[in-house]
């Protein structure tokens, strides 16, 4: 028997489809790319854009078509809204959530059963965690460490397809941790919607986020085996300076921050209900220069929300121009299927909120300049991620997650670290020569 999934959405839903492959694998099937040859065929959702349902429904009227002319299972899972999950009902054979993965062999014998009360509970979680992921990369990999969110951004669908926050056992995170490091990973990034805000909903029972990294830390400490530890994503508002104290304890801890800003603008912060300002924001940067010298910083920012007037505007570009980040995941606003703001105005036109992109995109590749600028002349350790596409150069990744490309006499391993001299600011990556 073959299966095909479509894999769709954020690294959460990767790493929940490296947990489908094992189910499938330890079921005896065999994976597929191509969908005319799969007997089951299903798709890892995601509700976030209109974009992403569109797909699913796509994909869906074509598999049920193929129906008639063959027998075939059709499945999703992963992120979805209430309202799509009753549609979803009415086409796919199976719909569940991805708690329930653990149980797709048993959906698969008792094929159709499987009533919605029963979609997307929490009582799958632990099983679920307990599938051990087949990972797509044999030097990078993703812990998820956290499902779920309690914040309630406007513009954001997260807790209603997530449900709440639920931290995993740091026992088992750890031992997922341990294997890793020990078969040779070399990246490996604790995944959460809300990584920072680990332990908190098991307070007294469960060690904090801080305490987790120091455990990690600890591991990193004993171990032969070097690897990077990175998490993503953070929210502000759980950004306490112990996190940035063992961070900056530890060289396995890599000095690499993702921190969303969203917002410069603190009207438009209330109105995202990120519950902080942005001079709360700037005080967590001060602590990370201050306690992490050196290290990277990352954002996302939304442009154009709902309203967002030129005054809003000018302010996260000015907050921008005085962070300056190493690289921002700028995205045009555009409603979110089932999020609060969803039911708002959207007044900013889509010219106006490229024409804001780019001028944010000017800003954060001037700062990464001035940022790469200090490194050259520096030989730094990368992770060797490949070669260029004219096979000329290899390419990798620093610490602070900077691309490089290389220049090398002999072969290299691509999921090993080097020593590179950097001889280039190329912008927002590098160029240089390997030098062991
Ligand atoms: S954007 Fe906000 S609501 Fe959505 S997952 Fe992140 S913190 Fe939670």
């Amino acid at each position: 028997m073959k299966y095909f999934v479509l894999t769709l959405g954020c690294q959460m839903n990767l790493s929940d489809s490296e947990r489908l492959t094992t189910v499938f694998a330890n079921m005896g099937f065999q994976r597929t790319d191509n969908e005319e040859e799969a007997d089951i065929l299903g798709i890892v959702a995601c509700s976030v854009r209109q974009k992403a349902i569109d797909k699913v429904y796509s994909r869906i009227h074509l598999w049920n078509k193929w129906k008639k002319d063959r027998s075939l299972i059709t499945f999703v899972t992963g992120c979805i809204l209430d309202d799509d999950k009753k549609k979803f009902l009415k086409t796919f054979d199976l719909v569940f959530g991805t708690n329930d993965i653990a149980g797709l062999p048993e959906m698969i014998s008792q094929y159709g059963i499987v009533s919605p009360g029963a979609l997307m509970n929490h009582h799958g979680q632990k099983e679920f965690w307990d599938i051990d992921p087949s990972y797509d990369s044999n030097y990078e990999a993703f812990i998820p460490i956290q499902n779920g969110c309690d914040k309630f951004c406007t513009y954001c669908a997260v807790p209603y397809t997530r449900g709440r926050e639920v931290s995993r056992p740091s026992s088992e995170i750890l031992e997922e941790l341990k294997k890793l490091v020990a078969a040779g990973y070399k990246s490996i990034t604790l995944l959460g919607q809300n990584v920072n805000s680990y332990g908190l909903d098991k307070k007294g029972e469960e060690i904090s986020f801080a305490q987790l990294l120091e455990e990690i830390g600890k591991i990193g400490d004993a171990s032969d085996h070097p690897f990077w530890l990175y998490f993503t994503s953070p929210h502000p508002r759980d950004m306490t300076e112990d996190v940035l104290e063992t961070m900056a304890k530890y060289s396995c801890l890599a000095k690499q921050i993702h921190l969303p800003l969203q917002s410069g603008d603190n009207e438009i912060l209330k109105k995202m209900n990120r519950n902080h300002t942005l001079a709360e924001y700037k005080v967590i940067v001060d602590n990370i220069r201050r306690l992490l010298p050196g290290a990277t910083l990352f954002t996302d920012i939304i442009v154009g929300f709902t309203e967002e007037t030129d005054d809003n505007f000018e302010n996260t570009r000015r907050a921008m121009e005085e962070i300056g980040y190493n690289m921002a995941y700028i995205a045009t606003y555009s409603p979110r299927p089932g999020a609060v703001s969803s039911r708002w105005d959207d007044k900013v036109t889509m010219e106006e909120k490229k024409r804001r992109l780019h001028i944010l995109s000017d800003v954060f590749i001037r700062s990464a300049t001035r940022f790469n600028e200090d490194l050259v002349g520096q030989t730094v350790p990368v992770l060797v991620t490949g070669k260029s596409r004219d096979g000329k150069r290899w390419t990798g990744l620093t610490e602070g997650k900077i691309n490089i490309h290389f220049t090398s006499g002999s072969e290299l391993k691509v999921g090993e670290f080097s020593k590179v001299k950097v001889t280039e600011n190329t912008g927002i990556s590098l160029g240089g020569e390997y030098t062991s």
